[in-house]
């Protein structure tokens, strides 16, 4: 696995090659809202999906994990008097809608995909297969991965670093609504500042909202850089996969 992008701008754009060969992009349900309160903003998925074409006409291997919090969380559900496993059965189950939503935004685009959930769902997408996940990818095909890791009491965060682990991706792309990993909330504290590297450590110790902490353990135990940017900056994902734009890294040192 590669330590982070190459941030030498001229040795990427002179070797003319992306700097990761296959990737997985996390993206939070919120991410989907655009400016709505709740729901899926096509708008927003459509540039979402235009992006990650972009990255796959590069020929990077592109797979995704989409989040539910744009439609339901489970931590609300059982606050609300649920009993929390039926509740994130349900977060599960938004997860697969969203990701429905952004297989049809890059199909219309001409980026073949594949769905695959962790909780089989026969007559609307492929059930999780881990050698069947990676051979579309070879295929060139974009594959989503849906319902997290099918387990209740996790995150899709947690899912993401679990499955880019399985597919042995060389890093794990964190989309946020910001630039990367801050201090402080930037749109809160304007002395916030953003860092260029962090390490797992430094995320766990100083409880930097990077991932969870169970998402991150996973990515320290196997090596996998976390690579954090902005999915809203238009042409971001294709920018940090040539090794240039603004983003963190995190790993080892
Ligand atoms: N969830 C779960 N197990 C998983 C992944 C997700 O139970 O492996 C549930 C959980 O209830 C969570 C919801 O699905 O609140 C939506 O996922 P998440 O909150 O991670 O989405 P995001 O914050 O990325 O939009």
């Amino acid at each position: 696995m590669s330590a982070g992008p190459d941030t030498t701008e001229a040795s990427t754009a002179e070797a003319g090659r992306p700097a990761y060969r296959r990737v997985l992009l996390k993206v939070s349900g919120e991410a989907l809202m655009g400016t709505r309160e709740y729901g899926i903003s096509t708008e927003v998925v459509g540039k979402i999906a235009a992006d990650i074409g972009s990255v796959v006409a590069m020929g990077v291997e592109v797979c995704l994990v989409i989040g539910g919090g744009n439609i339901f969380r489970g931590v609300s559900g059982a606050a609300a008097g649920m009993e929390r496993a039926s509740a994130d059965y349900m977060g599960m189950l938004a997860t697969v809608m969203n990701a429905l939503a952004v297989q049809n935004a890059l199909e219309k685009r001409g980026v073949q995909t594949r769905v695959q959930s962790a909780i089989p769902m026969a007559s609307v997408c492929e059930p999780y297969i881990r050698r069947r996940a990676i051979r579309h990818m070879e295929k060139g095909r974009v594959v989503i991965f849906a319902a997290g890791t099918g387990n209740p009491f996790f995150t899709t965060d947690t899912a993401a670093a679990l499955r880019a682990v399985e597919m042995g991706c060389d890093a794990l792309l964190k989309g946020t609504q910001v630039d990367g990993v801050y201090s402080a909330d930037p749109r809160k504290d304007p002395g916030a500042t953003r860092y260029e590297r962090l390490t797992y450590l430094d995320v766990l110790a100083r409880d930097l909202a990077v991932m969870d902490a169970s998402a991150i353990s996973l990515a320290r135990e196997n090596g996998l850089p976390i690579v954090v940017f902005s999915i809203h900056a238009p042409g971001a994902f294709a920018e940090v996969m040539a090794g240039r734009g603004r983003f963190t890294v995190v790993t080892d040192n």
